[in-house]
């Protein structure tokens, strides 16, 4: 459930009706939803009331801006973060470092040495040769680094495969085969508090089985290890939980992921983590775009060019992801439309042959479910600048970042003098 809908024929998040957040910040803008960030991560902490012992760690790559972080500070969550960035924004955010998960496979000797001087809960380490470097590192401070070992488990997790990481020829992650082998040479080192495993297999499911499958494979290795006598306390069980994206669409619900994970688990005896990102922000937010105006097709459906794009919202271009798109003001009116960006390039396409609401040059539209994944993805390609971002609380809103231009963005571009 969200907080984007009509209210006298026009859209609203929650009390503030888009065409105002248009008209003083300008279009294309993403919207978020203080109550709908709220309510995720309460629908979610509840979902795990069965699971007594467990932090929530936001993970920082779906939403990272520093107001939406705040929020789920103020929520309790802590945040899981994959670069220095996202920890230096965690940080800023106020979630204390004790909350902070460093995952990622290619964390720098820079970044962990970062981790290390801020203190963080938790490092995810992805392989035997950044255990050794992390392990040279703390050992050098006098201190052991907190650490689990993020396994590959080969679990097919049935989404896009550009966002599955948990099937074995994926970068992430030990093979469960070298697993054992692996944790015993990192445990005796001297730098490592080794106290765990950690798994992650992918993004947008749809289906808790492959979640349940590799839980099953942790399980299992959480006893093989403590029959080699290692101490388990922690397990990391990472985000991937999908949203619907397309009305109608009925995926998973925090609750029965949560009874899943409460079965499942219920004699390991663990701390347990939780990385949560599309399902906490995805559909906390929207895209609000302009049309520029609407090109009659060659052979088929006319073209309606939005003026946001494949560098404002990835998704579409990238994983060929579907968007809800509709009208700010709709007249009950439908079309069928080529939903398309001005960037040149073909793949800059939101949706093809999609009805939708009757829309002409100048209307407001929105596409729905842009929360996660999006704002973040952003870049400035065509010099187009980087997309301003807007937080809804009740009736009021506030900018919580600002329209990076063109011009702002050259102006850190110095040209050579010798030039
Ligand atoms: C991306 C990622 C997540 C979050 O995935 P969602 O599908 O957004 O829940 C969690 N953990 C790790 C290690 C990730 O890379």
């Amino acid at each position: 459930m969200d907080h984007f809908s009509l209210r006298d024929g026009v859209l609203h998040a929650e009390d503030v009706p888009l065409p105002r957040i248009a008209q003083d910040v300008g279009t294309p803008v993403y919207v978020y939803s203080r109550a709908t960030l709220e309510r995720h991560a309460r629908v979610f902490t509840e979902g795990l009331a069965g699971v007594p012992d467990k932090l929530i760690a936001f993970a920082v790559k779906a939403n990272p801006n520093l107001a939406v972080l705040k929020v789920l500070q103020q929520a309790g969550f802590g945040a899981d973060v994959v670069s220095g960035g996202e920890l230096r924004r965690a940080l800023l955010a106020g979630m204390g470092p004790e909350k902070i998960v460093f995952s990622g496979v290619g964390k720098t000797r820079a970044e962990l040495q970062l981790g290390l001087d801020e203190g963080i809960g938790q490092f995810n380490i992805e392989s035997r040769e950044e255990g050794r470097e992390l392990a040279e590192l703390a050992a050098a401070r006098g201190e052991q680094a907190p650490v689990c070992l993020r396994i590959n488990p080969d679990v097919d997790a049935r989404t896009h495969e550009k966002i599955s990481t948990g099937k074995a020829e994926n970068k992430f992650g030990i093979p469960l085969v070298h697993a054992r082998e692996v944790y015993a040479e990192l445990a005796a080192l001297e730098g490592l508090n080794l106290r765990g495993v950690a798994v992650h297999i992918g993004s947008q499911l749809g289906d808790l089985e492959p979640l349940e499958t590799a839980f099953g494979k942790v399980g299992q290795l959480v006893a093989d290890l403590r029959a080699a006598g290692h101490a388990i306390t922690h397990v990391d069980l990472g985000g991937g939980l999908g949203v619907p994206y397309k009305t109608g669409e009925v995926l998973p619900s925090p609750a029965e992921y949560g009874a899943m994970v409460a079965r499942v688990t219920q004699d390991w005896d663990v701390h347990l983590t939780f990385e949560p990102g599309r399902v906490i922000a995805g559909n906390a937010g929207v895209l609000l775009t302009r049309v520029i105006r609407v090109k009659r097709g060659g052979n088929g459906p006319p073209f309606v060019i939005v003026d946001a794009a494949m560098n404002d919202l990835a998704r579409p271009a990238l994983y060929g992801a579907w968007h809800d798109f509709e009208a700010v003001t709709p007249n009950g009116e439908r079309m069928t439309a080529n939903i398309v960006g001005p960037i040149c390039e073909t793949g800059d396409t939101f949706a093809q042959d999609r009805e939708c609401d009757a829309l002409v040059s100048g209307d407001l539209a929105i596409f729905r479910t842009a929360g996660a994944y999006g704002a973040t993805m952003a870049s400035s390609y065509n010099s187009r600048g980087f997309v301003a971002e807007v937080l809804v609380d009740g009736d009021k809103f506030a900018v919580v970042a600002e329209r990076l231009t063109a011009d702002a963005i050259m102006s850190a571009e110095p040209v050579p003098d010798w030039l």
